[in-house]
């Protein structure tokens, strides 16, 4: 009898842990996706935005006026494919743009998926 009990404890103490690391897990997932969604922060570049304004329409996230105007410049790029207005709007830069808004909009897809809420459900307050 001792011996089930015992079992039973140590099966409930590993539930515990298991629980927890996965609402650890939970919260990590969650902090990384609630970077860039805050309107009180630049989402590209993170500064606090000072004086909050509606972004524009063809902004996609609140930029802080630096960050809008390097957006500005690389959706001038893209377009035309224009010169250079800087000497860092390489390539290189494109594609930093490029995939950072790649990845901004996989995390609203994937913080709008059953899966995201269900983990956010089982493991958040
Ligand atoms: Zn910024």
């Amino acid at each position: 009898m001792a011996e089930v009990i015992d079992l039973k404890r140590r099966q409930g103490k590993q539930g515990r842990i298991e629980k927890a690391r996965a609402r650890r897990r939970a919260q990590a997932v969650a902090s990384v996706l609630s970077c860039g969604v805050c309107p009180r922060r630049c989402a590209h570049c993170g500064l606090p935005i000072e004086h909050y304004a509606p972004p524009p329409a063809e902004a996609p996230y609140p930029f802080c006026e630096v960050c809008q105007e390097e957006y500005e410049a690389f959706c001038r790029r893209e377009q035309g494919g224009g010169a250079h207005e800087a000497y860092w709007h390489t390539d290189e830069w494109s594609e930093c743009w490029r995939t950072w808004l790649a990845h901004m909009q996989a995390g609203q897809a994937f913080r709008g998926s059953a899966a995201f809420l269900r983990l956010m459900e089982e493991n958040l307050d």
